[in-house]
């Protein structure tokens, strides 16, 4: 447990939390459908939707080291026997057999596999507790502490907040409880995907109108982000593995491919990860959700 004086008294250290995203490390997944934790914005039948939501700072029960975030890898794809959607061992620094394969595909340097590792990569969300200000179609969530899982886009803002790109503008933490700013998500239809470009912070407030006394009991309430990194949350490399070479059709087929990525794939780094990220990066506008459900279709 961290103390609620400390919180006060180092929430400004805007430097731990930019040396956490410049870092290319860690973090977590959780299936999110069926967890009443989680909170998502809704949209209309246009596909437009508007919420405000305050993010929070790490949760008391994460301890002082803790950051307000987690990170978490996943992949989510169809191949001849069928679908793979699971998270990615690579969040709690293991080898993980999709991107094993992708890296071998990839550097195979043959187009038609450069496109499938593309179709394959490991997806990237973040994993945040946040307060909901205002849900202007689930009024009932207002004042709520609930979990918020998001993508590179929102999380793209957050670093801007934190790091403006002009000289006039003031660095915001967003994540502090007394001088950061609520989040106003501004959601569009964007040829059939989900688009948060118009989302920005408000004006730096304090939460609760910065009544000490209440801010601590929110953020005592606040949901453990740590637990997304637990084994529970991540199956065995061989489980993952023998469900890849289903999918992919490699079903008694598997020892002349497997041997083949074996004689590719021995060490991966985190470094190699992220530069293969860099370069079959597509399009990172994908809400996750959006994502999973086009995958349905
Ligand atoms: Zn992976």
């Amino acid at each position: 447990m961290s103390s609620f004086a400390n919180l006060k008294r180092g929430r400004s250290d805007l430097a731990k939390l930019t040396k956490a995203i410049e870092a290319t490390s860690q973090p977590a997944e959780a299936g999110s459908k069926d967890d009443t934790r989680f909170w998502q914005p809704e949209v209309d039948k246009a596909g437009n939707g508007m919420a405000v939501i305050r993010f929070l700072p790490a949760p008391a029960a994460d301890g002082d080291d803790a950051l307000p975030w987690v990170r978490v890898f996943s992949h989510g794809f169809q191949g001849p026997g069928g679908w793979f959607i699971d998270n990615c061992l690579t969040t709690v620094n293991e080898k993980c057999p999709v991107c094993e394969h992708n890296s071998t595909l990839w550097n195979s340097g043959i187009e038609a596999n450069k496109e499938i590792a593309r179709k394959q990569k490991r997806r990237l969300n973040y994993i945040a507790n946040v307060y909901v200000v205002s849900d202007p179609s689930n009024p009932e969530n207002e004042g709520q502490i609930r979990i918020y899982k998001f993508g590179k886009k929102i999380f793209d803002k957050i670093t801007e907040a934190m790091n403006p790109e002009f000289a006039d503008e003031t660095p915001v933490n967003p994540f502090d409880m007394w001088e950061g700013a609520n989040f106003k998500l501004k959601i569009r239809n964007v040829e059939g995907y989900r688009n948060y470009d118009k989302s920005e912070f408000a004006e730096k407030s304090a939460l609760l109108d910065g009544d000490d006394a209440k801010l601590e009991a929110l953020w005592k309430q606040e949901h453990s982000l740590k637990e997304f990194l637990e084994p529970k949350h991540f199956k065995a490399y061989d489980l993952l593995k023998t469900r890849l070479d289903k999918v992919l059709g490699f079903e008694g087929d598997v020892a002349p491919k497997s041997k083949a990525i074996d004689a590719v794939v021995e060490n991966f780094h985190d470094a190699e990860l992220a530069a293969l990220d860099t370069k079959i990066a597509v399009s990172e506008d994908d809400d996750d959700l959006n994502y999973f459900k086009s995958l349905a279709q």
